[in-house]
């Protein structure tokens, strides 16, 4: 009888490692613009900030649109003051074609000691205004050779290579062609590097067909981040989204947070808090403006917190939506189905 238990119990082990992904506890490299890195388990992360965005488009985006020294000027005190707060990664998740300016992220880590993560990837969303015209003529498998060859060897002539894969798509129940094509490019990428794949989605309609075609490519969930996700009302799609083993980015606490602390709220009573992240989707130096006003990325240490933990969460919650899961979401290693 104890034998049969025995049995019993590792072949629902397997089964639990099978389908879960198995990487539950272990520790994975991060890549930052200064190099890999291990993330320690009390590690704070920032999962999703901006520090440069220029909305332009990409027929006109040019780095002659901004002075280097005068972002690093701007910014830098900005992420200075996350240093009391023990931050220790930063995740910049301003894409290419909208400002992405590795050269300057490599010299604000180096001046503050904070590890800034920066990716690869394409924007499709606002009517793909973000996208380069060659994208329409490349194929998925074209792209990703691009992305890739940035995770290889580095980004815009730089040593300096992507954490994550960052794309965005349209907030639609289909998606059109390109955005289609640029979740592809991503789910391609991922099979060949490992990269966590963060997807501007908003509402979960479109999350559901992105899912999809990283299903088709042989790519797990667990390889995706649904961004904005906090513009989901209907909250039985955090529990969808959870099930599918997908990550659940809460990331708009910059600019608004009663309405991400009834939703924290929320996964914490359904027990999905290991499939969270936080962040403020705050900053950043716009070229556009002459005087720039940028919101800083205190909020949740300022105010959420405080109130997530008059709530009922307890050191080790937050530590699981602040440190062990985005280590976990970005740890790089790919995350395929068996075949
Ligand atoms: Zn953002």
């Amino acid at each position: 009888m104890r034998k049969l238990i025995t049995l019993q119990l590792i072949i629902i082990s397997v089964f639990l490692i099978l389908t879960s992904g198995c990487d539950s506890s272990a520790t994975f490299e991060v890549q930052t613009v200064s190099g890999p890195d291990i993330p320690g388990e009390n590690d704070l992360w920032l999962s999703h900030e901006h520090i440069l965005v220029d909305f332009i488009g990409a027929d006109r985006i040019n780095p002659d649109r901004w002075d280097r020294e005068e972002v690093f000027r701007t910014m830098k005190p900005y992420l200075e003051e996350l240093k009391p707060l023990k931050i220790k990664y930063f995740v910049d998740a301003t894409p290419n074609y909208l400002a992405r300016d590795v050269r300057l992220l490599a010299s604000i880590s180096e001046a503050t000691g904070m590890k800034i993560i920066t990716n690869t990837g394409l924007y499709s969303a606002v009517n793909h205004k973000y996208l380069p015209g060659y994208v329409k003529d490349s194929s998925a498998l074209a792209l990703s050779k691009m992305w890739i060859d940035e995770y290889e060897n580095g980004i815009a002539g730089t040593e300096i290579k992507p954490g994550f894969i960052k794309i965005s798509v349209n907030p639609t129940d289909t998606l059109d062609s390109l955005d289609s094509k640029v979740v592809e490019a991503a789910a391609l990428t991922h099979l060949k590097t490992g990269l966590a794949i963060a997807s501007h989605t908003g509402p979960a309609n479109a999350l559901w067909p992105q899912l999809k075609i990283l299903s088709n490519n042989g790519v797990k969930t667990n390889a995706f981040i649904w961004v904005h996700a906090q513009n989901e009302e209907d909250y039985n799609n955090y529990k969808k989204a959870a099930e599918l083993g997908c990550w659940i980015s809460l990331d708009g606490m910059g600019w608004e947070y009663e309405n991400h602390i009834k939703k924290l709220i929320f996964a914490k009573n359904e027990g999905i808090l290991d499939h969270i992240l936080v962040s403020h989707d705050a900053g950043w130096f716009d070229p556009a403006k002459t005087q720039q006003k940028v919101q800083p990325y205190t909020n949740l240490f300022e105010f959420v917190i405080p109130k997530l933990k008059a709530n009922g969460f307890s050191d080790a919650d937050i530590n699981q939506l602040l440190s062990v899961n985005p280590a976990r979401a970005f740890g790089i290693r790919v995350r395929n189905m068996p075949k």
